[in-house]
């Protein structure tokens, strides 16, 4: 005698033909699942691409074109670029991809910093958050030393240069010294940069924030800054910029790198403003 399933199917009890056909309807949904499931395990067959093989001056080209200009500490993505609930998440740093590469071992992590060191522009960036902190940048010394080109950003306040009265500031900073310390081992920079940003304040014109932070800095030789340029938190109206000449002095230069003025060393406010504000010659009058 022969039997078919549907011929074994309806000689169940009516209960037993309920639960049949639930097994048979649940198998066939999770079919697409349990396929897609062992695909996915189903292993990939790479073959690594044998980079290191390549001349030194192919990978030099690769690395080139996954440089990024680093910036210490990390910029942080502004709450605008976030969608309209990305004020939920917490704020992070977004990574950079192409930094992943010279995490690949230990041969590729030298020369990409190699490159880096001599081909990007390092910010660095002071600000009242990690001015406090024992370590301002968590940058590694032996890259520091290796650094050609590098802008420092100190993002002043009032409070960050240590007086109660502008007028009676001492001549010792200690934000200065920590970070002239931080810095001490910068000595292959050939374009060093100071970009002091004043923060506003009811009792400070930032006019005396830019005069101490400028004239600070302004003699150091380790760090040896190039060009000292200020700017404000809202509109200005277009402060010249220190740079040193040929010879390595002190100059005042307007926005368009025009000579304006001779700097004449340490100067009081007035003579610092008057020199800020000294009109180009080269410029076009408004
Ligand atoms: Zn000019």
């Amino acid at each position: 005698m022969f039997f078919t399933p549907l011929s074994l199917l309806s000689g169940l009890s009516p209960e037993w033909q309920l639960v049949v056909w639930s097994l048979v309807v649940t198998v066939l949904i999770s079919v697409p699942f349990f396929v897609r499931h062992f695909s996915m395990q189903a292993p990939h067959e790479v073959t690594p691409f044998p980079f290191l093989d390549l001349p030194r001056e192919l990978r030099d080209i690769v690395y080139e074109n996954l440089i990024q200009n680093p910036s210490y500490p990390p910029c942080t993505p502004s709450p605008k670029a976030l969608s309209r609930f990305g004020w939920l998440l917490p704020q992070r740093p977004a990574p950079s991809t192409s930094n992943w590469v010279m995490l690949s071992n230990h041969q590729v992590y030298e020369e990409y910093m190699d490159l880096l060191c001599k081909q990007a522009k390092f910010t660095l960036t002071v600000d009242q958050k990690n001015a406090k902190e024992r370590d301002i940048w968590p940058i590694r010394s032996e890259t520091l030393k290796q650094i050609r080109k590098c802008d420092l950003r100190l993002v002043t306040t009032s409070k960050m240069l240590g007086a109660e009265d502008p007028r009676t500031m001492p001549k010792d900073w200690p934000l200065r010294d920590k970070i002239c310390e931080r810095l001490r081992g910068v000595q292959k920079a050939e374009d060093l940069n100071l970009h002091v940003r004043a923060i506003g304040d009811p009792l400070w014109n930032p006019l005396w924030v830019w005069y101490h932070a400028s004239q600070a800095f302004k003699d150091s030789a380790k760090p040896c800054f190039q060009r000292i340029t200020f700017s404000l938190d809202t509109w200005s109206p277009g402060e010249n910029l220190l740079a040193r000449n040929k010879e390595g002095q002190w100059e005042w230069r307007c926005r368009e790198n025009h000579f304006v003025a001779t700097d004449a060393g340490q100067y009081l406010i007035r003579e610092f403003c008057s020199a800020l504000y000294a009109e180009c010659q080269d410029c076009p009058r408004r």
